[in-house]
């Protein structure tokens, strides 16, 4: 089974994805990740995606596209989750290629969807485990600075770079023009499904379990 997560910055895409990881023995790929990963390279190509990712601008298609292309020829018995991936018409295309190559196809593309007004508090009240990608947030989840993260233990928790109002400003709009004309590219698939986003995480993951049961 391969799924993907689609939803603006913030919606809670990492958090379900995780979730449904180990419930499903799925395999998480969140491009986020990859490229922060890749973005700690001191190299030409390392620099550059740092700064697009600072601005909160897309990477090009073609980077994250062989970042992605790596991992499936890997292989993953449990199947994929796609996390923030694709996010322009052009890398779902070149998905949809890359699924019909290794023989496999998308069961479902979950839109989770939030208002914008929530994203802002959400975002910059956020901070993550730079290890494995657990997200707090000073109000709904607090951990204090000098805690460990519940979910690995690690001690890396912080703010990401691009967790700020000019960066954010800077995604949505990069959401709004590039990545949302994925529902109806999907929709017209007939594997798009839609999940409140604004209820709590767990009622979040009923509603994405049912839909994935079917
Ligand atoms: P995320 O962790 O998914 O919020 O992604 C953080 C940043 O990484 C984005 O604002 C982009 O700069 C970059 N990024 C992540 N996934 C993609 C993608 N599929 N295509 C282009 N850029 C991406």
């Amino acid at each position: 089974m391969n799924i993907i997560f689609l939803g603006a910055p913030g919606a809670g895409k990492g958090t379900q994805a995780r979730k449904v990881s180990s419930q499903f023995g799925m395999m998480q790929l969140s491009t986020g990740d990859m490229l922060r990963d890749a973005s700690m390279s001191d190299t030409s190509l390392g620099r550059k995606i740092s700064t697009m990712i600072g601005s909160g601008e897309l990477v090009t298609d073609g980077i994250v596209v062989a970042l992605i292309e790596e991992k499936l020829k890997a292989g993953h018995k449990g199947g994929f989750i796609f996390d923030g991936f694709p996010r322009t018409i052009s890398q779902a295309i070149a998905l949809d290629g890359l699924l019909e190559n290794n023989g496999s196809t998308l069961k479902a593309v979950i839109d989770i969807r939030i208002d914008n007004e929530v994203l802002i508090g959400r975002i910059t009240g956020r901070y993550t485990c730079l290890d494995c990608g657990e997200v707090y947030h000073e109000s709904t989840r607090p951990v204090a600075t000098n805690k460990f993260c519940e979910a690995c233990g690690s001690k890396n928790l912080n703010k990401r770079a691009d967790d700020n109002e000019s960066s954010l400003r800077t995604r949505l709009t990069e959401h709004s023009y590039k990545t949302a004309p994925l529902i109806e590219y999907y929709f017209n698939k007939e594997i798009l499904h839609s999940v409140d986003g604004l209820k709590s995480i767990d009622a979040i993951n009923k509603d994405i379990n049912k839909i994935l049961m079917k």
